[in-house]
């Protein structure tokens, strides 16, 4: 398996393919692994994960890089990246006892009680858009609640997924209670069906979701699935334009738009749409690509090719459907030109499919109502950002939408203190806080006369 460069093409990294009797093999050292880890102590456990937080950051530029050569995310963006996979780990080496403590229920017994125990060897199937943020998002839960992982990662960030699974051996984890396996996709099948798998989750896009979760479901082994998403970006004439202006823009383009939270859809009222638009654009045109190696780079290149070609048929789809752009639309190679689409109309695919890289379609809408049903119409429930100063008027609105996540005046982001997730087709389960670490227990009822 090999990684290339998207931005030079040149090759990164090389690496074996596991064979069938290899993955069995790594099956079963997770599995017996996962017998004396269920046994550590959270204390155990937490220095461990704070072990690892302190590797994510002493070495941060290290691991930096490897996202950066393999999938071209500009380096500040990736420091930054390695940096929020530190506090991740910190959080649940703090927070992990406190969420997975006995929940005590009053019933006609002595004593009842829900008590969090872990399962076993859990399959993380992961992309390559936040390569490490998305693993460590799985994995510091995972591990602090007693579970073992194992990673199935995208098949052009194999060394990032190497790396990951060094970060884990040099805080001291036992050895194999996180493993990097490098194969590709037609292999996960026969992982989730080893009965040594208990559950398994998927960052990515719907049909990979939809493939992994019917096997899963097959096997009757639980799945949690965060998928693709389509947000809105509501911007109401009452909102802080300023602030409005440069959090709609991060919103869309940071990650070289290659986010499932990414705001992709903007949704601006009539009476200050031209206004909001001239400086939308005029803030994307200064937007500097370049180099990901170079700190002053924001917009990198696309992960790969054919998904900057896959884009650029979908922009060609809208234009052709009557869809201005008013700047951007080139792409050389996978570098592709931050993007201003306007006249983007519910029937255009810019509008009802997911675009993965830096392009926005404009839509204009006249009511509440009708901004309403424009965010709910999508396929997708990831999460909507509303911009008004008029909170009364947020607050009557959040129960309306769809979403998995409301945010106002701020960009839906994810943090490790509040669950995430998705409704629709964006998937279903949640992860980070409390709620995340509680997806892949056996929620025991204890009853005791
Ligand atoms: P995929 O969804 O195909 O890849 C995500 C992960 O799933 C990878 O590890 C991939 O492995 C694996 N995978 C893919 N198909 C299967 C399958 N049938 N069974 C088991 N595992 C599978 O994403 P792409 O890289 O192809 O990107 C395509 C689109 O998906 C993007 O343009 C974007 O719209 C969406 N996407 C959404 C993400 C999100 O954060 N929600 C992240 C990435 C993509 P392998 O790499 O070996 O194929």
């Amino acid at each position: 398996m090999k990684s290339v460069n998207p931005y030079n093409q040149e090759t990164v990294f090389e690496i074996d393919e596991l064979s069938d009797e290899q993955i069995n093999q790594a099956i079963e050292n997770a599995d017996n692994r996962f017998s004396s880890w269920r046994k550590t102590s959270f204390s155990e456990r937490s220095k461990l994960m704070f072990a690892a937080a302190e590797e994510l950051k002493k070495n941060k530029r290290e691991y930096a890089e490897t996202m950066t050569l393999e999938m071209g995310k500009p380096i500040k963006q990736a420091i930054a990246e390695i940096e929020k996979c530190a506090w991740v780990c910190e959080y649940y080496a703090e927070n992990a006892e406190n969420h997975l403590s006995d929940r005590h229920i009053e019933t006609d017994a002595e004593q009842s009680y829900v008590s969090y125990e872990p399962i076993g060897v859990v399959l993380a199937v992961m992309p390559w858009n936040y390569p490490y943020w998305q693993v460590f998002r799985f994995a510091a839960p995972a591990l602090m609640a007693g579970n073992i992982g194992i990673l199935k990662h995208a098949s052009n960030v194999m060394h990032c997924g190497e790396k990951i699974q060094q970060i884990f051996e040099r805080a001291g984890f036992p050895e194999y209670c996180f493993q990097h396996l490098p194969l590709n996709s037609d292999k996960v099948d026969g992982i989730i069906k080893n009965k040594k798998v208990k559950a398994v989750t998927l960052t990515g896009s719907k049909p990979a979701g939809s493939a992994v979760a019917s096997k899963a479901g097959s096997e009757i082994k639980k799945s949690v699935l965060e998928l693709g998403g389509s947000n809105a970006l509501v911007v109401f004439p009452d909102c802080n334009m300023e602030e409005t202006l440069k959090t709609t823009v991060q919103a869309r383009f940071q990650n070289t738009g290659q986010s499932c939270i990414a705001g992709k859809r903007l949704l601006l009222h009539e009476s200050i749409a031209e206004e909001f638009t001239e400086k939308y654009v005029s803030a994307v045109r200064d937007l500097k690509s370049g180099d990901p190696m170079n700190e002053d780079t924001y917009i990198g290149t696309v992960a790969r090719e054919d998904l900057a070609k896959d884009l650029e048929e979908q922009l060609r789809k809208s234009v052709d459907a009557g869809a201005k752009v008013l700047t951007g639309g080139k792409r050389d190679k996978a570098y592709f030109e931050p993007t201003v689409v306007d006249g983007v109309t519910t029937d255009m695919t810019l509008f009802n499919e997911e675009t993965f890289g830096p392009v926005i379609g404009i839509t204009r809408f006249k009511t509440e109502e009708e901004a309403l049903n424009l965010v709910n119409i999508s396929a997708f429930g990831l999460g909507v950002s509303v911009f008004t100063q008029d909170l009364d008027r947020a607050k009557k609105l959040i129960p309306e939408f769809d979403d998995g996540a409301v945010f106002i005046n701020e960009l839906v982001k994810s943090d490790p203190r509040l669950p995430f997730g998705g409704t629709k087709i964006s998937g279903y389960g949640r992860e980070l806080s409390k709620d995340g670490i509680r997806e892949f227990m056996n929620l025991k009822t204890v009853y005791i006369n």
